[in-house]
C-alpha cells in the first residue's frame, strides 16, 4: 500500500512535538526529580546540536545574503526598517505591560515572605550602559566573538564582511565568494533540517525535566504576578501583532501562526531564542515564504535585539516588586520603567532565564537599586520563572518572525504567507 507520509497527520512535526509534550509533562509529574535527572542529559545533548549551528549558520546566512542585497543604500534602508520594526513593537510590548500591571496591581498588599527561595541566580552579563552595549557590538576580534558565541558582533562583522563583497570585481572574487557561502548556507540549512527530526525526543526531555523540578509549592503567593505577566503577553501575542501584521503588511494572522507552528513550540520548550534560531530561519523562509535576504537581515540580529515578551516581562516584573515593597512611582518613573524595560530587553541574552536577570536595569533606573527586599523579590521570581520564560521566549521568537514577513512585503517580495504551507 502506497502510504503518503505528508498526508497522515501523525507524521507531521508540531502533532509529534506537542505529543512529545504532553508526554514530558506526564512523566515529569507522576516521577518528578527522578525522571528529570534520569533523561535531562537528553534535553541538554539536544540544545547542544541547536547551538553548535548557530554561529556557522549566521554567517553564513548573513554574508550570502547581505551580498546579495547589492549596493549600501539597499542595506541602509533594511536596516531602518529592521530597527524601526523592532522598536516600535518593543515600545508597544512594554507599554501593554505598563497597562495590565497597574489595571491588576499583582503586588499591592502581596506578602512573599514564605516565597522567598533559595535560588541561585544564574551569572549572565548585563551591559552597564547604552555606550557599552554599543561598544560590544564591534568585535576586537572575530574569532574569540565567535568562539563565544556573541551574537552581536558576530552580526555586525558578518553584514560588513557580505557588504564588502558586493565592492569587489564582479567575475573572479565576487562571485567566488558569493558561491561560496551560498553553498555553505545551503549546508547549514541541510543539517539544520537533521537536527529537526530528533526534535520529538528533545522536547520530551526538556519538558520532563521542566515540569520534574519545578515546585509548586513557590507558586501560590505569586500567582497574581504569574497571571498579570501572562495577560501582557497573552495581549501581545493575539493582539497587538496580529494588528501590526495586519496594518503594515495585510497579512493574515492565522496563516502567519500557522506558518510559524514548529518555532514556536520549539522556542516554549528550549526557553531560548538563540537555541531556536536554526528552525526559525528555515521555516521563514521554506513556509513563511520570505527571501534569504531579508530573513538573514532581520532574524539573527532579531533574536538577540528584538525581544517582545522580554520587554513586557520587564515591565510587569519591575513595577511588581515596586508595588509589594509599597513604592509609589509618579507618572515620569513609570515612563521611565517602560523605556529602561526596552532596553533590558535589548541587552537581555537570547538563553533561559536572561530576562529575570536584566531585570535589575529597571530597577536601577526607577530607583530600587540595591534595595535588599526587592532583590529577595527577584529570587522569588526565579523560582517560577520557566514558565514565563517559556511563553516570552516564543513571543520573543514570533515578533521576529513577523518583522521578517512584514519588511519582506514592504521590499515587493510576493507569496509572503500567502497560504498555510
Ligand atoms: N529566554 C528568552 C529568550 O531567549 C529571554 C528571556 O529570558 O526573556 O528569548
Amino acid at each position: 500500500m502506497d502510504i503518503n507520509q505528508d498526508r497522515l497527520w501523525y507524521f507531521k512535526l508540531h502533532w509529534q512535538v506537542l505529543g512529545a509534550m504532553l508526554l514530558g509533562a506526564l512523566t515529569g509529574l507522576i516521577f518528578g526529580e527522578g525522571a528529570a535527572n534520569a533523561i535531562g542529559w537528553i534535553g541538554d545533548l539536544f540544545m547542544r546540536l541547536l547551538r553548535m549551528i548557530i554561529v556557522p549558520l549566521v554567517i553564513a546566512s548573513i554574508v550570502s545574503g547581505v551580498a546579495s542585497i547589492g549596493g549600501g543604500r539597499a542595506i541602509g534602508r533594511l536596516f531602518g526598517k529592521t530597527m524601526g520594526y523592532y522598536l516600535l513593537t518593543s515600545f508597544l510590548a512594554a507599554s501593554t505591560g505598563l497597562i495590565v500591571v497597574n489595571l491588576i496591581r499583582p503586588g499591592v498588599g502581596a506578602s512573599l515572605g514564605d516565597a522567598v527561595a533559595a535560588e541561585e541566580m544564574p551569572e549572565l552579563d548585563i551591559p552597564s550602559s547604552g555606550v557599552e552595549l554599543l561598544l560590544d557590538i564591534v568585535p576586537t576580534n572575530v574569532l574569540s566573538s565567535a568562539a563565544a558565541g556573541d551574537m552581536l558582533p558576530i552580526i555586525f562583522f558578518s553584514i560588513l564582511l557580505g557588504a564588502a563583497i558586493t565592492t569587489l570585481k564582479a567575475d573572479a572574487p565576487r562571485g567566488t565568494l558569493i558561491g561560496f557561502f551560498n553553498a555553505f548556507f545551503q549546508v547549514m540549512v541541510a543539517l539544520t533540517s537533521g537536527i529537526i527530526k530528533l526534535l520529538p525526543i528533545g522536547v520530551f526531555a526538556l519538558i520532563t525535566r521542566m515540569v520534574g523540578t519545578t515546585g509548586f509549592e513557590a507558586f501560590a503567593p505569586l500567582i497574581r504576578y504569574f497571571l498579570t505577566v501572562g495577560t501582557g503577553l497573552t495581549i501581545h501575542l493575539f493582539v497587538t501583532l496580529p494588528i501590526v501584521l495586519i496594518v503594515l503588511a495585510r497579512i493574515t494572522p492565522a496563516i502567519h501562526f500557522k506558518n510559524m507552528r514548529n518555532p514556536l513550540l520549539i522556542a516554549f520548550s528550549t526557553s531560548s531564542s538563540a537555541a531556536t534560531l536554526p528552525v526559525t530561519m528555515r521555516t521563514v523562509q521554506e513556509r513563511v515564504g520570505v527571501s534569504n535576504k531579508v530573513s538573514s537581515f532581520v532574524l539573527p540580529m532579531g533574536a538577540t535585539v528584538n525581544m517582545d515578551g522580554t520587554a513586557v516581562f520587564e515591565c510587569v516584573g519591575a513595577l511588581f516588586i515596586a508595588q509589594v515593597i509599597g513604592f509609589d512611582l509618579s507618572l515620569g518613573t513609570q515612563v521611565v520603567a517602560v523605556m529602561t524595560a526596552l532596553l533590558a530587553s535589548i541587552g537581555a541574552a537570547a538563553v533561559p532565564s536572561a530576562g529575570l536577570v536584566v531585570i535589575f536595569i529597571v530597577l536601577d533606573a526607577i530607583g530600587l537599586g540595591g534595595h535588599p527586599q526587592a532583590e529577595a523579590i527577584v529570587l522569588a521570581m526565579l523560582a517560577i520563572d520557566r514558565p514565563l520564560d517559556m511563553y516570552r521566549t516564543a513571543i520573543n521568537v514570533f515578533s521576529d518572525s513577523c518583522g521578517a514577513a512584514i519588511i519582506a512585503r514592504s521590499e515587493g517580495e510576493e507569496g509572503v504567507d500567502a497560504e498555510v504551507r
